[in-house]
Parts: structure tokens; C-alpha cells; sequence
């Protein structure tokens, strides 16, 4: 059976700490399926295909990914897509909370499904993508946190 992991978020946008994760996954599973959220309550910066847009860009080179999006209960897309493993990641104890609330309830939902969690390497831990959406929003430069081609993208998103 091949062993797939979807991470799931809004990549909104995907940033240097979300590619280094998805590059460690990579390692570890045959397949990475990185599932956008369409979520329409949550006002995203970029819209959806913007959003897949980036990532299609800056994960180019990685060969055993998928990047989709989906508006689906995420254990639901979880096994339309046969994936046995929900990746989260950790940068902070203050992302512990949340995740740990989350994966309960999808455990709750679908207690086949188990929620992993990754860190990044440490040069990426400080990096959000609501603090790239601020500092690009004020004329800062993201450089350091985005790859080229997803600054590029931004910029011409203004
Ligand atoms: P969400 O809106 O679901 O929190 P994000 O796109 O912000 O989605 O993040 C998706 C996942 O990636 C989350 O598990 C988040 O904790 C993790 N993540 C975000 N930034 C980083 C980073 N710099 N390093 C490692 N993991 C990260």
C-alpha cells in the first residue's frame, strides 16, 4: 500500500517553512498531497488559484507531490484521496494548542486517519504567512521567507 500524506492549509502564501516541511515529508511517504483550503468564511489575500498558482511554482522540482485544492471536510479529502496521514506542522508551543484541538476532532471524525506533526529547520521557524502578507503590505522585504518566484507573484498581486 502506498503510503500518502496530505498537508492540508491555506498557503496563503506558501512560504520557505512550509517547503521545507513538504521537502522532509517527501522523504518519508510516496506521495504528498498539499490540499489548499478554499475557505470562503476566512478572507484570504490571495484567491485560490493565485494560491495554487505559487505553490505549483515554488515546489517544482519536488517530484512525488500533488497540490489541490479542496472545500471538503478535510478527513473526508483525506480518504477521497486515499491518504492515511494528515501532516501538520509545529514551529512554536503556541501552535500546540490548536493542533492538538484539531487533530482530536478529526481523530474523533475518522479515527483511521492519523494527524503527524513536523517541525521545520530552526531558520524557518519564525515564518507566517499572515506576518509575509504584513510585512509585504508595508513595503518590507520578504525575500528571506518566500521563494523568488512566489515574491514575484505577491508583487504583481498588489
Ligand atoms: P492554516 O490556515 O490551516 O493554519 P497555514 O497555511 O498557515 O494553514 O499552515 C499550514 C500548516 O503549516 C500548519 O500546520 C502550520 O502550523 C504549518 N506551518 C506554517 N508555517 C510554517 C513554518 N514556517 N514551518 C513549519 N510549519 C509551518
Amino acid at each position: 500500500m502506498k503510503k500518502v500524506a496530505i498537508y492540508p492549509g491555506s498557503f496563503d502564501p506558501i512560504t520557505n517553512g512550509h517547503i521545507d516541511l513538504i521537502r522532509r515529508a517527501s522523504k518519508l511517504f510516496d506521495k504528498v498531497i498539499i490540499g489548499i483550503t478554499q475557505n470562503s468564511k476566512k478572507p484570504s489575500f490571495l484567491n485560490i488559484d493565485q494560491r495554487l498558482v505559487a505553490a505549483k511554482t515554488a515546489l517544482k522540482e519536488i517530484d512525488n507531490i500533488e497540490i489541490l485544492s479542496f472545500n471538503t471536510l478535510l478527513v473526508d479529502f483525506a480518504s477521497a484521496q486515499n491518504a492515511q496521514v494528515i501532516l501538520r506542522g509545529l514551529r512554536a508551543v503556541s501552535d500546540f494548542e490548536y493542533e492538538f484541538q484539531l487533530s482530536g476532532m478529526n481523530k474523533h471524525l475518522n479515527p483511521n486517519i492519523e494527524t503527524l506533526f513536523m517541525t521545520p529547520a530552526e531558520q524557518y521557524a519564525n515564518i507566517s504567512s499572515s506576518l509575509v502578507r504584513e510585512i509585504l503590505s508595508l513595503g518590507g522585504d520578504i525575500s528571506a521567507f518566500v521563494p523568488k518566484s512566489v515574491e514575484k507573484l505577491l508583487k504583481d498581486s498588489l
